[in-house]
């Protein structure tokens, strides 16, 4: 059965075990468990039919102790006030844990935009930016893309906020494509991150990356990616899978076939089956059987990267894993009740707000490259967001020896430590704990 909490309630489950930990005050939890500013419109856009639509929109600006309010803009029909709260509450314990100077929000629209025509895309991202236009800015709070946005979009949003402020403003928001103000690195970074995680881990538990068996659930931009840098490392790729269902191969699949596949026919078992019609020899020839997703979760592996959804791994299928490590590149894939059942078994669990938050680092490169004026080299990119990636590392590792915690208790501790301390020195709540 589905986890019956709200996502916003699953996020909050992590931070009241976190809170207990530290023993915080009552007004530092009320601070970390209330967003500051919600953001809630109904705006309105022209559809090419000459008709106006009004959709719901959010921005959750959640705490901003630490720096301007960061994330990105969602748009989902699921993307309601619960579930832009709770990823916005996890983006300021991301960027804490990664140590750069943002806070956390999260926007979201609740719409499908595969049913609107480019230029629908183009009126109804204009229209939800300018409803923003006066709570956001580059020393305030910055978007960035997140599920169904992307550069395109971000430009677009950049384009409307310059024209109706009048300003000049390339650290507005990120994820903007290249050739306006956009970083280098920033298109893998999410993916780069995690690898840069795993290689680490690798060097301190079994197995070496060289011999790991690795099953990815998502091969889209984060999934993809890293199965590219994983195959590179030369990791076996046992299994992976889009919405569509997924493969599993015995001898190692190669994503670059399943890459080329997916764009031909749109998905990864593509290559092989035309709906539930699947070409058994070809399946046969290459050593590959067709599974579901929830079959994915299942593979017999060293390695499991949830990349796509989040709460696909709950208290149902968590005794079942069988893999040894699962980094969380989707964010919150884990329920609260499978993450206690996993840790009972001894699965080693990589924290989303650790494991995919290269993309949020690079994004940061890019707001830093914004408002100098500098364009950094895909090298500069890359050694600094290692440099990143395996402090943050260090810093949890060491928290979680220093405790007897899991990854993801250790990564709250670190991230809720920082963000109380940002709000102690700024007078925000008393300078002592207990209180
Ligand atoms: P994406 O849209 O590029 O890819 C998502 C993939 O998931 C696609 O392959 C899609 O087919 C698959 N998918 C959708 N529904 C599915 C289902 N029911 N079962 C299995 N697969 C399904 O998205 P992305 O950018 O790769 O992001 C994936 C996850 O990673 C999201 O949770 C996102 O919030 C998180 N994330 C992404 C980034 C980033 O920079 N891309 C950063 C942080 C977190």
């Amino acid at each position: 059965m589905p986890s019956p909490l709200t996502s916003f309630d699953r996020a909050m489950s992590f931070l009241r075990a976190t809170f207990d930990r530290l023993k915080l005050s009552t007004k530092e939890k009320t601070l970390l468990s209330t967003p500051q500013h919600i953001l809630h419109h109904n705006i309105s856009f022209k559809l090419d039919n000459g008709k106006m639509m009004k959709v719901p929109s959010y921005r959750v600006q959640f705490n901003n102790a630490r720096g301007p309010y960061k994330g990105g803009i969602r748009y989902h029909l699921e993307a309601d006030i619960e579930e832009v709260k709770a990823l916005a509450a996890l983006m300021a314990i991301k960027t804490a844990v990664v140590n750069i100077p943002f806070g956390g929000a999260k926007g979201g629209i609740q719409i499908d935009p595969k049913k609107l025509s480019s230029s629908e895309l183009e009126r109804l991202s204009r229209a939800y930016i300018l409803s923003i236009a006066n709570d956001i800015g580059p020393d305030i709070d910055v978007p960035a893309p997140d599920v169904n946005t992307n550069p395109q979009i971000m430009a677009w949003m950049r384009d409307e906020y310059e024209k109706t402020k009048h300003v000049y403003a390339p650290d507005l928001i990120t994820g903007k494509p290249l050739s306006y103000g956009g970083s280098l690195g920033r298109d893998k970074a999410t993916a780069r991150g995690g690898f840069f995680i795993l290689q680490e881990l690798a060097k301190l538990e079994p197995p070496n990356l060289r011999n790991a068996r690795v099953a990815i659930q998502g091969f889209g931009n984060a999934g993809s990616e890293i199965a590219m840098f994983l195959h590179d490392a030369g990791a076996q790729i046992v299994a992976v899978s889009d919405s569509q269902g997924g493969i599993y191969s015995y001898v190692g699949l190669d994503p670059i076939r399943i890459e080329k596949y997916k764009k031909e026919t749109g998905s990864v078992r593509g290559q092989y089956c035309k709906g539930s019609v699947c070409d058994l020899k070809r399946l046969k020839m290459d050593a590959t059987e067709v599974i579901s997703n929830d079959d994915l979760l299942l593979t017999d592996c060293d390695i499991l990267i949830p990349a796509a959804l989040d709460n696909v791994i709950t208290a149902k299928n968590a005794k079942n894993i069988r893999a040894k490590i699962i980094l969380e590149l989707a964010n919150g894939p884990v329920s609260p009740e499978a993450d206690v059942i996993l840790k009972k078994k001894g699965v080693i669990v990589v924290p989303d707000v650790l494991a995919n938050a290269g993309g949020v680092t690079v994004s940061y490169f890019e707001w830093v490259q914004g408002r100098s004026g500098d364009q950094w080299t895909a090298e500069k990119v890359d050694r600094e967001l290692k440099r990143i990636m395996l402090q943050s590392f260090d810093d949890v590792r060491a928290e979680a020896k220093r405790n007897d915690l899991t990854y993801r208790e250790a990564a709250f501790n670190v991230a809720v430590l920082r963000i109380v301390d940002a709000m102690r020195v700024r007078g925000w709540v008393n300078g002592t704990k207990g209180k």
